[in-house]
C-alpha cells in the first residue's frame, strides 16, 4: 500500500478521525518496551507522515514522555477512549509517527522493518528477508527516509 492518494483512519470511538493526503510511506514494527507499553501489545506499527499531510478533526490530547536517546516525544490519543493517534519528536517536529493500527483499513499494511528486535517477545517470528535491527537504525533519519522512497 505505499501508493494511495489518501487514507483515512481514527480512534476506537470514532470521536477522531483522520485523512492523509498524499502518498502514504511504508510501515515499521518496533519492538522496544516503551511500544510494546504504548500498543498494550507485543510491538508497535508506525508509518511517518509529514505533519502537514495528516488532517485531523476531534478531541486530541498528549503527554510528553523524554526518549531514551534524550529527544522529547509529544504522545497524542483520543481524550475520549485514550487510542493512541500519533507521536512527534522534538528531533522531527515535522514528521508524524502514525500508528498503523488507526487505519480504517489496515488489511494492506506489512512492515518493511523491524526495530528493537532484542526487545521482542520470543513467540513473535519475524519473516527473514525482512531487515531487522537488534536497536535502532544507527542513522535514524536516514533510515526513516527510505520510508518515503520504497
Ligand atoms: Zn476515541
Ligand atoms: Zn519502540
Amino acid at each position: 500500500m505505499s501508493v494511495r492518494s489518501e487514507a483515512l483512519g481514527g480512534c476506537q470511538c470514532g470521536s477522531v478521525r483522520y485523512e492523509i493526503v498524499g502518498r502514504l510511506a511504508r510501515a515499521y514494527a518496533c519492538h522496544c518496551r516503551d511500544c510494546q507499553k504504548q500498543s498494550a501489545s507485543a510491538f508497535s506499527i508506525s508509518i511517518p507522515v509529514p505533519r502537514k499531510n495528516l488532517q485531523l478533526l476531534g478531541p486530541l490530547a498528549s503527554f510528553d514522555k523524554r526518549s531514551d536517546s534524550g529527544a522529547m516525544t509529544t504522545c497524542f490519543f483520543c481524550a475520549t477512549c485514550g487510542t493512541r493517534i500519533f507521536h512527534v519528536s522534538s528531533r522531527s517536529p515535522q514528521v508524524a509517527t502514525l500508528k498503523a493500527g488507526t487505519l480504517d483499513d489496515a488489511s494492506g499494511i506489512s512492515p518493511v522493518s523491524h526495530l528493537w528486535v532484542s526487545r521482542k517477545q520470543t513467540w513473535v517470528q519475524l519473516d527473514p528477508a525482512v531487515p531487522a535491527f537488534a536497536e535502532q537504525p544507527p542513522d535514524l533519519a536516514s533510515w526513516r527516509q527510505t520510508l518515503f522512497d520504497l
